[in-house]
């Protein structure tokens, strides 16, 4: 038998994937701007974009042919060579933020890992080997890697790995009093999510981010914002930090950088970044020119003003359409969130059935994501056309009326008959 010419199904999953991920019953095969087509033809709309990754929705015209061009020139070249689009990708990212200097990896957790062992470095040649605290928040989320797992804030997820690296400490989000006690002289780094994504879209009040950087400055502390989620114009701005008004020492960024290509990168200042030196650090595929002419576009039409006025605009579309769903079913308790990260959570009532909401969802023809759950996530394209929101909206109304008949009738079936 010739492997390659088996048939492969959603079933073959079970059989050939290690089962770290339950996918949907569906194989999605083509995509174009927001929409999506599956192995039997049907369509769906995409608000999920690849977890909050594809920002210029599907085979982008503009980015397939940076990856037509630039894969004909030089995918890889190692870094014992530097290349031509890396070195215009930093300058790009330096330009519009505050950042002096960068280190490209391939993923969001591989950026947070340097930006954490860059604090503890930092944080060892200036002030001594006392100087390794890292304080993180409730509920975070900072990658799978052993140490950003164990930094993040949620167990479920770190638990069952051994002894856990040493001097974290965790506290809760927004929380300005407990953060304060929390950081101290041997604090080396604070890491926070501008808004907290995978750990149910909770934006961070303006006034906890300026008590972070009150605090790291009196301790002399690093503050690292993780932007994996919430950057390349998410938020509708092209870093979330920009409308806060407070600057990180360290930012880490990711997943839309590529649109789908993976790379990731932690930006910092030539201060700081002097304590990374020669070989103190390292990767193989971070910073390959073919990632880097691609992130190059993504960054040089996301930067665009008329784009992120665009997400801003999007956003207030996205939340009208909420507003109007729950007043015709009464599901969502709260909606919130930043730009075209929006996180609707479901009542008392629905309570843990946001998986059911996905499910049926694609069902309808939606691809949808959840944050915990009892979080609805909505992460479409930042150029998703206004018609795709509305029939995005439309299938959802749908896949509402169906789970709260369903619920309803769940409930009549509990009711002692008199
Ligand atoms: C997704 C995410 C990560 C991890 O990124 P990977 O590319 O999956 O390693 C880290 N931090 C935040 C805030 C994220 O949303």
């Amino acid at each position: 038998m010739n492997p390659s010419s088996t048939a492969v199904t959603r079933q073959t999953f079970d059989e050939v994937m290690v089962p770290v991920f339950a996918p949907a019953a569906f194989i999605p095969v083509r995509g174009e701007g927001s929409r999506v087509w599956d192995t039997e033809g049907r369509e769906y709309i995409d608000f999920a974009g690849g977890i909050a990754v594809t920002g210029l929705g599907h085979a982008h015209p503009a980015l397939l042919q940076v990856l037509q061009e630039q894969g004909g020139q030089l995918w890889h070249i190692g870094n014992g060579y530097t290349n031509l689009p890396v070195l215009r990708l930093a300058r790009q990212l330096e330009a519009l933020s505050f950042a002096e200097r960068a280190f490209f990896a391939n993923s969001g957790a591989e950026a947070n890992e340097a930006a954490l062992k860059l604090a503890r470095r930092v944080g060892f040649e200036r002030h001594g080997v006392h100087k390794t605290g890292i304080v993180s928040f409730a509920q975070s989320f900072h990658g799978r890697t052993f140490l950003t797992v164990s930094v993040g804030g949620q167990p479920k997820y770190s638990e069952g790995f051994g002894p856990v690296p040493a001097d974290l400490l965790h506290v809760p989000y927004n929380d300005i009093a407990a953060a304060r006690a929390a950081i101290g002289p041997n604090t080396c780094a604070v890491i926070v999510e501008p808004v907290q994504g995978e750990g149910g879209v909770i934006p961070a009040e303006p006034a906890f981010l300026q008590a972070l950087r009150d605090a790291c400055d009196a301790h002399e502390a690093l503050l690292i914002f993780d932007e994996v989620q919430t950057g390349v114009g998410r938020t509708g701005h092209f870093y979330a930090y920009q409308e806060s008004g407070v600057t990180p020492d360290i930012l880490t960024t990711a997943k839309a950088l590529g649109n789908g290509f993976p790379i990731g990168a932690m930006l910092t200042t030539a201060a700081l970044a002097q304590h990374f030196k020669v070989g103190v650090h390292g990767t193989t595929y971070g910073g390959n020119p073919l990632a880097a002419a691609i992130a190059s576009k993504v960054v040089e039409l996301v930067s665009e003003p008329a784009l992120l006025e665009g997400v801003r605009q999007r956003s207030e579309v996205v939340r009208a359409h909420l507003a109007r769903l729950d007043a015709r079913f009464g599901v969502f308790r709260q909606i919130r969130g930043k730009g075209l990260l929006i996180g609707s959570e479901l009542n008392e009532r629905f309570k843990g059935r946001a998986k059911e909401v996905l499910t049926a969802a694609a069902q309808e023809g939606l691809m949808l994501l959840m944050a915990g759950p009892d979080v609805l996530r909505f992460a479409p394209s930042l150029i998703i056309p206004l018609a795709d929101l509305d029939e995005g909206f439309a299938r959802l109304e749908r896949t509402l009326a169906r789970v709260v008949a369903s619920v309803a009738a769940e409930a009549g079936a509990a009711q002692p008959k008199g």
